[in-house]
């Protein structure tokens, strides 16, 4: 490309040695001397900024604000608030509170500490076991520390002298990092006073920047994550850039402790589990069972509109199927070990794949019975460490919504973009208001190793996903080299009410099993052809989904999916015929109603119903009883008024059909 030396860079060249043209993100470019800091830039906008910025990039890398600018630039500068801000604050934040321990507690050894998604953690080896109390003064000692506005200093050195210097602070852990270093190779340290740390960066000029931070939690850790090692202690904590903010993400771990599925399917009577039966296979009590068998039906209705055949196979299967689908050689460690039935291996089945393709396969196709789908809530069992077990959403048997559809390339886009809109109606029903999509695409250095070895293929069905992507007007990222084997793949992120986000399903292209299978159509000319498969699974195993739900909705379901739908509270016994009257009216229109006749007060009966999370209480008394009536309550409404037993009745319904969200997450914020 032919260079014109550009105007401004002529000009620069004038002042050789004294000025340079720091260009900024609007394109203004701002003429400096020479050395001047990102943080002295900030400085000459404006006053805000220089207080709220923390980190820089220049020219596309993040740096220190105390670093000097040497030559022409483009320069970007960041507040708290965004990921890059936020990521160095959060850094800055842990360096910040080893030094607190380390001036409160001078024997600690310093080990590790990463920033998380929203926080951070460190690890130290110390005698003193930290209580509450101390973490409130290790908190109280940050806040004296970040007020007194040190600054904070990197340097640079090769790894070997990082050893020595490590070595004389009496830090065995660090020295243990570094010496796997290469002792050429140079690494950075920063230091703010006498407090010096191992790290990459960057890091905020000044610790006057730190201001919003809360120590949450403490925990063990082992060095290394490894039990033979020494048991260390490790602080989590957090910050934020604005006072609000911090504010904010408090509340929210408060509510998503209310909100964690393990403690609301416990109180709700939802699932169990029980050592007798085994870690990681979830017990449904009914309460679970009514979620799981409504959201079948939602499935199943969706599906047999969409043009899905549901199918049905069993848990147990050959190993040479499995051979034949690749799991055996790919996927062995997830699957449970063999069973010998008269000489013959047998395993549980960890996905429902396999089958499907015998299913396709038993009667023969043409070009007219195309697209096939096959849906199945197929149970599947698959081998997790018990490390790895988390309540719903680690398990070792699971019921996934799956389905394969079998169609010509001349179909698939729109096959694809069927199952796309598929999502966005769940996501809808069950509103779900933030997700995003990531569609992992192959490398041509893959083909033939990691990737089938059919370059034509790939990139066909990767714009058709594409495509279909685009049409659906559905937000997605793409990544460059993370496809499956046999072709591209979209997993799909949920976010909750909350904010906490789930991994929901992956679809996936596949043009490869097919083939492996010997899966065939006759096409228009008579001519066997290979179909395409998709496998997709929008609402991922009832497990992971339920577990999701429970949170996202705090328990307290929608009308259409709440295991109890209606309390029936008589105000005293003698309205208890009445009472039965109208319990067996709902249940004849299909709802589930529980009848409360203890001998209770009508409050205690409210209070017992709001515990249970139940959607609509009817309140029965003498007048009611009258006039063939019922005064309504409704969670997160209050008292909704006296109605007729046949309106309330087919209100009621008609929200249930329309599987309608009762209430909205302001209504809901709003009363708890
Ligand atoms: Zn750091
Ligand atoms: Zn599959």
């Amino acid at each position: 490309m032919g260079r014109r030396i550009p105007e401004d860079v002529r000009i620069t060249s004038r002042n050789f040695m004294t000025e340079i043209k720091i260009t900024l993100p609007d394109n203004s470019v701002k003429t400096m001397p020479i050395g001047i800091t990102s943080q002295q830039v900030a400085d000459s906008i404006g006053s805000g900024l220089a207080r709220a910025v923390v980190v820089a990039k220049i020219d596309g890398n993040l740096t220190d604000l105390n670093n000097p600018l040497e030559k022409d630039c483009a320069l970007e500068l960041f507040t708290g608030d965004t990921p890059e801000g936020h990521d160095t604050l959060l850094h800055s934040t842990a360096h910040l509170m080893a030094q607190a321990v380390k001036e409160l507690f001078p024997d600690t050894k310093v080990t590790i500490g990463p920033t998380i998604e929203n926080g951070f953690f460190y690890d130290f080896d110390v005698d003193v076991a930290f209580s509450d109390e101390v973490l409130a003064k290790i908190e109280q000692k940050m806040k004296v520390l970040a007020k007194s506005g040190q600054e904070i200093v990197r340097q640079e050195m090769s790894a070997g002298d990082a050893v020595k210097m490590f070595n004389d602070m009496g830090e065995p852990y660090k020295v243990e990092i570094i010496s796997q270093i290469n002792p050429e190779d140079v690494i950075s340290a920063y230091t703010q006073r006498d407090f010096t740390d191992l790290c990459r960066g960057p890091h905020v000029s000044n610790t006057k920047k730190i201001k919003y931070f809360k120590l949450l939690s403490t925990s063990g850790a082992y060095w290394r994550g490894d039990e033979k090692n020494k048991m260390l202690q490790r602080i989590y904590g957090t910050v934020f850039a604005s006072k609000d903010a911090l504010k904010t993400h408090l509340h929210n771990l408060e509510e998503a402790k209310k909100r964690d599925h393990r403690k609301l399917g416990k109180e709700l009577h939802i699932f169990a589990f029980d050592d007798e039966v085994g870690p990681g296979l979830p017990l449904w009590l009914p309460n679970g069972t009514v979620i799981i068998e409504e959201l079948e039906q939602l499935a199943k209705n969706t599906e047999r509109k969409a043009g899905y055949d549901q199918v049905r196979t069993p848990h147990l299967t050959k190993g040479s199927l499995y051979e034949k689908s690749g799991h055996l050689k790919h996927y062995k460690d997830s699957m449970y070990p063999a069973i010998d039935v008269d000489g013959t291996e047998y395993y549980v089945k960890p996905m429902n794949c396999p089958h499907h393709h015998k299913i396709y396969a038993a009667t023969p196709k043409s070009y007219r019975d195309l697209p096939v789908r096959l849906a199945e809530y197929g149970t599947c069992y698959r081998y997790e460490k018990s490390g790895q077990l988390f309540g719903l959403m680690r398990v070792r048997s699971l019921q996934m919504n799956d389905a394969h559809i079998y169609c010509t390339k001349e179909q698939f886009k729109e096959e694809f973009l069927a199952v796309c809109k598929l999502y966005l109606k769940y996501f809808d029903i069950f509103g779900i208001e933030k997700y995003s999509m990531r569609l992992s695409l192959h490398n041509t250095e893959g083909l033939g190793k990691k990737y089938v070895n059919e370059p034509e293929l790939w990139l066909e069905t990767e714009k058709w996903v594409k495509e279909a992507l685009q049409e659906g007007n559905l937000d997605f990222e793409e990544v460059v080299g993370e496809a499956a084997f046999y072709g591209p793949k979209i997993d799909v992120q949920v976010w909750s009410a909350i904010g906490k986000e789930f991994t929901l399903a992956t679809n996936q292209v596949d043009f490869a099993i097919p083939q492996k299978f010997g899966l065939t159509y006759t096409d228009e000319h008579g001519s066997g052809q290979t179909p395409l498969c998709i496998h997709r699974a929008p609402l991922g195993t009832h497990e992971r989904f339920i577990g999701f739900l429970l949170e996202h909705f705090g328990g307290n379901f929608p009308l259409w999916l709440a295991p109890i739908q209606v309390a029936v509270l008589p105000v005293s016994d003698k309205n208890l015929k009445y009472a039965h009257e109208v319990t067996e009216r709902l249940k004849d229109s299909g709802l589930r109603v529980k009848l409360n006749d203890r001998a209770d007060k009508i409050g205690a009966k409210i209070r017992q119903a709001e515990l249970e999370k139940i959607n609509v209480m009817l309140v029965v008394g003498e007048k009611e009883a009258n006039e063939k009536t019922v005064s309504v309550r409704r969670r997160f409404e209050g008292d909704c008024g006296v109605v007729s037993l046949d309106s309330l009745k087919d209100q009621l319904v008609e929200e249930i059909k329309q599987r309608r969200l009762s209430h909205s997450k302001e209504t809901e914020a709003a009363i708890e």
